[in-house]
């Protein structure tokens, strides 16, 4: 294939106008979304989503009187002389297993045994546990049931309820067991299923479809030319695009040409976030805005952030485009600081800016430029505290160093040096798994 001649288009950013903060940058992406209609989902499948309806339960929870132990029910006023000196004796008359109705009311003067779960007894008002009684006479579960009839004896008194689970003592029937604008959590699930509820009303996730741009990119599976690398930037899109909430769809690869990168965004079909990766910057084959600026609107920013210093955002017809360099670890980053907070808002999410915690520099980092730097960080918990260290791999392309890492250290535009010792923000990973400091 000959060389396309290059282009030498003047890029607008070198405009100082278009320089921005991290923040500012933010904002302005930030603004072109809102969250995203509801859908009613099974319950699973809301997990982590945004409720939009304020949930009553039509039922008590529990729903009947039922025992909260296994042991013996009985009418708690007749064990009220009970003492070690002076043990009362209960005749036992009848079982009640969990999922089945008493055999009859408990009679005066007698005992009924009872499993965790089922309900009481008509005349019944508390329980006693097995491990408080002393049993005697016909054993219920051995073969032989010619013995004496079988008996409980009581060395104390039982309280009213005790042991006992009211019906509606959880939820009452009418009640709101959880309101629009819950993050349903698993437990929540196990409560909405208690009330009865197999669907809910959420925020819909956002589809988020990305494209890899490159003549030099290729997709698993097909060979790889002398001056061509994998398409890793595809897959780590849209790993992180599920991992903020997003449902990524993987739209290919697209040379560096303006028809190529033009028919895979019109293949995208119905999507709430496009993501490109490559050909944002000054390169001369950098595509992605020349269409960008003929079929749709495009800024292109100079963030004063390292890596992922180059940035584009924009819409093709409706659909926002988050257009982010090739550099894998600027990729990364940049998806993190902007794909996230969009995924997020899109989701009805709150916690637009990543969340910080604090952390101690292993070693000293550089920081020149005035630019926010995202290192890549693994935190270990050492002697009770947190350190970070970077993970390696300096240079923004490295692959190694962003798959060791855990977090981003992060070091402001105005630190142009942090040394060992210092505490600094470290931003961490959603799959970080550091344990807490001892
Ligand atoms: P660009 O932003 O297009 O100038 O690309 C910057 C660097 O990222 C180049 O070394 C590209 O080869 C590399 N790159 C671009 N796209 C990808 C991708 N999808 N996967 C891995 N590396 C990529
Ligand atoms: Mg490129």
């Amino acid at each position: 294939m000959a060389p396309r001649e290059p282009r030498r288009v003047k890029p607008d950013w070198d405009n100082p106008q278009t320089m921005l903060s991290v923040d500012e940058a933010r904002a302005r992406i930030l603004s072109a979304f809102t969250p995203l209609p509801p859908v009613t989902l099974p319950l699973l499948d809301a997990l982590g989503l945004v409720l939009v309806e304020d949930i009553q339960s039509p039922v008590d929870i529990p729903p009947f009187r039922n025992s909260a132990m296994d042991g013996y029910a009985l009418r708690s006023r007749e064990t009220a002389q009970a003492t070690p000196g002076s043990p009362l004796t209960l005749q036992v008359r009848g079982e009640i297993a969990a999922g089945h109705a008493p055999p009859s009311d408990l009679a005066p003067g007698t005992a009924m045994r009872i499993m965790t779960g089922a309900p009481l007894p008509h005349g019944a008002d508390a329980v006693i546990r097995f491990e408080e009684v002393v049993e005697s006479g016909t054993s219920r579960k051995g073969p032989d049931r010619t013995l004496s009839e079988p008996r409980v004896g009581l060395s104390r008194a039982v309280r009213t309820s005790e042991n006992v689970r009211e019906a509606g003592e959880d939820v009452v029937a009418g009640s709101t067991v959880a309101r629009a604008g819950t993050v349903i959590s698993p437990m929540q699930i196990g409560l909405l299923a208690a009330i009865g509820r197999t669907t809910v009303n959420v925020v819909r996730r956002p589809v988020v479809a990305i494209v890899s741009t490159g003549d030099e990119v290729v997709e698993a599976g097909l060979e790889l030319g002398p001056a061509q690398i994998r398409n890793s930037n595809g897959p780590m899109l849209a790993a992180m695009a599920r991992q903020f909430g997003g449902e990524p769809r993987q739209l290919g690869i697209a040379s560096d040409s303006e028809e190529a990168i033009r028919g895979r965004l019109s293949a995208s079909g119905e999507v709430d976030l496009l993501v490109t990766s490559g050909g944002v910057s000054v390169g001369d084959f950098d595509v992605v805005k020349q269409v960008l600026q003929c079929d749709g609107r495009i800024d292109l920013w100079q963030v004063r952030m390292k890596p992922g210093k180059p940035l584009a955002f924009g819409s093709l017809g409706d659909t926002p485009l988050l257009g982010l360099p090739g550099n894998p670890a600027a990729a990364a980053v940049a998806f993190s600081q902007f794909g996230r907070p969009a995924i997020r808002t899109m989701l009805g999410l709150s916690q637009m800016a990543p969340h910080t915690e604090r952390a101690r520099l292993g070693v000293d980092i550089e920081n020149r430029g005035n630019r926010r730097h995202f290192v890549r960080g693994v935190i270990d918990i050492e002697q009770g505290e947190r350190v970070v260290r970077p993970a390696g791999g300096g240079r923004s392309g490295a692959l190694t160093g962003l798959a060791a890492a855990n977090c981003f250290i992060i070091l402001s535009e105005e630190c142009d040096r942090a040394h060992a010792g210092d505490i600094v923000d470290v931003e961490l990973f959603e799959d970080a798994n550091l344990g807490s400091p001892s």
